[in-house]
């Protein structure tokens, strides 16, 4: 049988996750409050760098999926639905197969708007833990105790109409599939590293 690679370990205590500190982040001084939640949690950092990389790198980083792009589209439009407000006037289509790429556009914007700090994440559920930290995509609609729930504010509505993407602080892997993609786009093998966890005896 073939031995799992670098990047598609099966213990579950070698579930990987990609994080990005996006630009507003790292501008706002909270990378070192990220990187300890995650810390806390006894999850393991295994590979950290500031990269500035341009917008065909994050082009290559985000799905390219119809049906991710049609997401975002969606999102959009029930957050205009939600609060009354009339996307075909104020962004010109009602549809979400033609607001998809305009969102997917202005998040290549966002990322290239300063540094950010790529990290690894290896632990027990990695995927989903960080996600739980890290809180979901809009930042109003996070709990309190979440990263983007306590610092951040910004909303679709908000973000759209000023034509600019959703600012929520940091970029975390939603499943095995991306996790994969992320961590070989973002790190080679010889960046990730190896070693153990003075809890890792005790935690579990
Ligand atoms: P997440 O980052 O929670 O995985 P998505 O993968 O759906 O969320 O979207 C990627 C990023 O694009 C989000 O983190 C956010 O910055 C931005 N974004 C998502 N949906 C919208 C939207 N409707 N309008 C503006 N920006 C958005
Ligand atoms: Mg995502």
């Amino acid at each position: 049988m073939a031995r799992p690679s670098a990047f598609d370990r099966l213990h579950p205590k070698q579930e990987r996750t990609l994080v990005l500190v996006k630009p507003d982040g790292v501008k706002r001084g909270l990378v070192g409050e990220a990187i300890r939640r995650f810390e806390q949690r006894g999850l393991k950092l295994i590979a950290l760098k500031m990269v500035a990389p341009g917008q065909p790198y994050f082009h290559d980083h985000y799905p390219k999926e119809q049906a991710w792009i049609f997401r975002l589209g969606e999102k959009t439009l029930s957050a205009f639905q939600k609060y009354g407000l009339d996307a075909k006037k104020m962004l010109g289509t009602d549809d979400p197969k033609k607001i998809g790429p305009k969102v997917r556009d202005w998040i290549l914007e966002y990322m290239t708007s300063g540094p950010v700090v790529a990290i690894v994440i290896e632990g027990i559920h990695a995927i989903d833990m960080v996600r739980k930290i890290t809180g979901p995509t809009l930042p109003n609609m996070a709990e309190m105790g979440s990263f983007r729930g306590d610092f951040s504010v910004d909303s679709p509505t908000l973000a759209n109409l000023d034509k600019r993407a959703i600012h929520n602080l940091i970029h975390a892997s939603e499943n095995a599939a991306e996790a994969r993609h992320e961590i070989k786009h973002w790190f080679t093998k010889a960046e990730l590293h190896d070693y153990k966890r003075a809890e890792e005896d005790v935690m579990f």
